[in-house]
């Protein structure tokens, strides 16, 4: 396997992955957008009643939206995430009562008439807690209406609730492959000038490929080139993937983390069928070809059948057919014949005695 990032950005990360196939990059895909841990506004506190400014003036604790409603917007603000130093609180040494360690407390305090939005809210301590997107809106106050919140953000994941889900437009695509036939192509150019995309450049003369990763398989190329001389595939096992994040997350500790989570998973699988073995275990060996010849194709290792730990299933053995004989009559003669036969039996039997 072999990743070469094309493009990085805070929020923003696009690769090529190459050597694996749909099963692998899709288990990145879901763990990516279910597993990536977060921080999300999880509790509200809303102050009811009259609040007062610096001098004096009094405003009511009205919004036009109901309290819900502006929990609901304030849980979706992204809130900055240190995978390294933050954890969830269930697991946290201040046995979940709260600490700098597994939760974030802000502060929101306006008066109207104004916008609230996300850069409003005031992190209890660190100033770089603040929300990245400093323009979210959260509710609109008219004249004498205010508002006094305090919350509490903690880790969270996307399997719990969608507000943990730092990852969006998470996908991949197989590579695309842009060949030219030169023995065909008279470099026209017709390709360069319909090609949405700049894949195709003049080099000279000659018309040449460029970026192809870039080809969204619109197929034009093929269309105008009437010499047959374009042709548009994919590679099997390479794609192009690409996610970006709602500004908690950097996007390479997203993908670090992702791997990470995956590899841990699997080791995990590992240990639990591990204790599952009984103890005389043994591992099974492969099934060998059993045929009667020895002597197989080169490079394939017969063993001879009675040596062999597969047996094959027995064929049924079919019956045959019972054909029944006319019974004759028997005739007095015979039968006399028979006697005879019965009685020399215990003569002979008397003779081996003496
Ligand atoms: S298929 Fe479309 S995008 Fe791809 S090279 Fe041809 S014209 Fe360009
Ligand atoms: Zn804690």
């Amino acid at each position: 396997m072999d990743i070469k990032i094309i493009d990085v950005r805070d929020d923003f990360i696009k690769f090529v992955v190459s050597g694996v196939d749909f099963s692998f990059v899709n288990s990145i895909r879901r763990a990516l957008l279910a597993d990536i841990p977060k921080m999300a506004i999880e509790d509200v506190e809303i102050h009811l009643g009259a609040i007062s400014d610096e001098e004096g003036k009094t405003y009511e604790s009205t919004t036009p939206l109901f309290d819900e409603i502006i929990a609901h917007r304030m849980g979706l603000i992204p809130i900055p995430t240190d995978l390294e130093m933050l954890g969830f609180k269930d697991e946290c040494e201040c046995d979940g009562e709260g600490c700098i360690s597994c939760s974030i407390m802000y502060s929101l305090n306006k008066r109207g008439p104004c916008t609230v939005y996300s850069g409003d809210l005031e992190p209890l301590g660190d100033a770089t807690l603040r929300p990245k997107d400093a323009k979210i809106p959260i509710v609109k106050l008219t004249e004498d209406e205010g508002i006094l919140i305090y919350a509490t953000a903690v880790m969270g994941i996307a399997k719990t609730h969608a507000k943990w889900q730092g990852i969006h437009g998470a996908g991949y695509k197989l590579y695309p492959k842009v060949d030219i036939d030169y023995k065909k192509c008279d470099n026209g150019g017709g390709c360069i000038s319909i090609c949405p995309v700049n894949i195709f450049v003049k080099d000279g003369k000659k018309v040449k490929i460029a970026n192809p990763e870039n080809c969204t398989m619109c197929k034009s190329c093929i269309e105008v080139c009437e010499l047959d001389a374009v042709k548009i595939g994919y590679e099997d096992d390479k794609f192009i993937f690409r996610f970006e994040t709602d500004g908690s997350l950097y996007a390479k500790d997203a993908l670090l983390y992702a791997l990470a989570h995956l590899g841990a998973s699997f080791e995990e699988v590992i240990d639990l069928v591990d204790t599952m073995k009984p103890k005389d275990y043994k591992p099974i060996e492969p099934v060998k070809l059993a045929i009667d010849d020895e002597e197989g194709p080169e490079g394939v290792a017969y063993i001879p059948a009675d040596e062999s730990t597969h047996t094959p299933e027995e064929e049924p053995v079919e019956e045959e057919p019972v054909v029944e004989e006319p019974v004759e009559e028997e005739k007095p003669k015979k039968k006399a014949a028979a006697k005879k036969t019965t009685k020399k039996a215990p003569a002979k039997k008397a003779a081996k005695k003496k």
